[in-house]
């Protein structure tokens, strides 16, 4: 047994929260209204399925209501309670405050074992759920707008619309009661993949910065990068996805829920994914060492981890034998505030949740704002844009031609320059800027202050910075 007890995941988050206030300057009870959680709302509702009445327990908890609507996904898993949904709903606050997403944080979450239902069945309690929600303005395009999270996707975010339109008949800006939609139900082109974009940005952005390289005792760039991902689902698979494929760095584990997989030359991620898919776990995959305990593989000799699973899967028990010393959390509080004492003290760099996998919110806000508008992200412009763009061309060709083989116009230039950017390229010039700029921010206050040793301190400086501003504003 540990001495110290190991905190729960919202003692956690109180923890690390507690950790940055003392190092600020808050009015007396501002610290307290900011730290609280709102409210929590449970649900407990029935739904007959083969042929039975099957009672379910649901929650959507609101954090901050410093600016509405709130924000934050809706989980299917059999572990949601409200301490869980409690601390996803207070980083939701914070996450939306550091990447300036003007919304407050919430979250949701129902315990049911999605694979023990089909799809019809699912339909069926999803809609049920949200009715539950929607008739308290727990969804609402003006309070609070849901999204996606662990175990639900496109397709229940699209039964949720559906049901606010059944429900809200002739609300114009029904479509905005919740994000992560399918792109033909209103979605936005780069949503799916917006996470694992956000935290292959983030770490593009912190190999820009030597100084915060060697921090973590690492050097150089991105590429050739030994890389650790626990979780290959929807934010896992597309980080790794993308830093193999785009910035060469190479996977050298993947942990999943039936254990691990192991290849020093590094693995296919689309080929284990696709295995996955098919065999239902890593187990039997012809490359690489296969072990049942997978969490074993945490401990591996790597230069980043990227647990991207679920909460509290690096703690005091392991925290001791982590040896990467670079860890980003794409998955929402990966890291337990015992293990982030043990880690620091070993001089590991911690890429924070709240920023590392704020990509999917942020893309968020971009569906919520098109939602609103009523158009497609390009649709003016993007002609216009072209239209300019073939002026250069034009006169360019003129000089081509009248300068002989002097000069020759760089093959491809024509065609990349031409192209007017259309929505999947303005979301991720969006979302990259946005990982950009939150990422100097945390910086700043990391090596302007010396009494912020981390990047998580500095996040949390940041973000109860901007929610205390608002809260000023609102005269609290
Ligand atoms: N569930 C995601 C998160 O934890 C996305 C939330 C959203 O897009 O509102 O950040």
């Amino acid at each position: 047994m540990n001495a110290v007890k190991e905190p729960s995941f919202r003692e956690s988050v109180d923890l690390m929260f507690n950790r940055a206030v003392a190092l600020m300057d808050l009015p007396p009870g501002l610290e307290e209204k900011i730290r609280v959680c709102n409210a929590t709302y449970t649900v407990r509702f029935g739904v007959r399925l083969r042929g039975k009445l099957h009672t379910f327990t649901g929650y959507r908890s609101v954090h901050s209501e410093h600016m509405e609507p709130v924000k934050g996904g809706i989980r299917f898993a059999m572990g949601v309670n409200q301490d869980e949904v409690e601390a996803l709903a207070a980083l939701m606050t914070y996450k939306c405050a550091l990447v300036d997403a003007p919304f407050g944080g919430s979250k949701g979450g129902l315990r049911i074992d999605p694979r023990e239902w089909d799809e019809h069945e699912l339909e069926l309690i999803t809609r049920r759920f949200a009715y539950e929600l929607i008739k308290r303005d727990l969804i609402n395009p003006a309070q609070n707008v849901p999204a996606p999270d662990m175990g639900t996707g496109e397709r229940e975010m699209a039964w949720i619309a559906d049901q606010y339109k059944r429900m809200n008949t002739t609300d114009i800006n029904g479509r905005a009661c919740v994000t992560g939609k399918p792109i033909n139900g209103g979605g936005i082109q780069g949503r799916t993949e917006a996470t694992g974009r956000g935290v292959q940005y983030a770490l593009q952005e912190f190999f820009r910065y030597p100084e915060d390289t060697k921090a973590a005792g690492l050097s150089g760039k991105l590429d050739g990068k030994r890389v650790i991902v626990q979780g290959l689902g929807n934010v896992g698979y597309h980080a790794a996805k993308f830093l193999q494929e785009e910035d060469g760095c190479k996977i050298t584990a993947i942990i999943e829920r039936d254990g691990g997989l192991m290849d020093e030359d590094g693995l296919d991620v689309e080929a284990v994914r696709n295995w996955i898919a098919s065999h239902g776990g890593v187990d039997g995959y012809p490359k690489g060492k296969y072990i049942r305990d997978g969490a074993k593989y945490l401990e591996n000799d790597c230069d980043i981890l990227i647990p991207a699973a679920m909460e509290g899967v690096i703690n005091m028990s392991n925290a001791a034998n982590i040896k990467a010393p670079l860890i980003i959390e794409a998955a929402n509080g990966p890291v337990t505030a015992g293990a982030d004492d043990i880690l620091r003290a070993k001089g590991c760099v911690i890429i924070p949740d709240m920023y590392a996998n704020a990509g999917g919110v942020t893309v968020s806000y971009f569906e919520w704002v098109k939602n609103l508008s009523h158009i497609r992200f390009g649709r003016l412009g993007r002609r216009q844009e072209e239209a300019r763009h073939q002026l250069i061309v034009d006169e360019l060709q003129r000089l081509d031609a009248h300068l002989g083989d002097k000069w020759v116009m760089t093959p491809n230039f024509k065609q990349k320059y031409l192209r007017g950017a259309g929505e999947l390229e303005l979301v991720r010039s969006g979302l990259d800027d946005t990982m950009r700029a939150a990422y100097q921010a945390m910086r700043e206050t990391w090596h302007s202050r010396e009494d912020v040793e981390d990047l998580r301190t500095a996040a949390y400086l940041v973000s109860i910075g901007k929610v205390a501003t608002s809260y000023r504003a609102l005269g609290l």
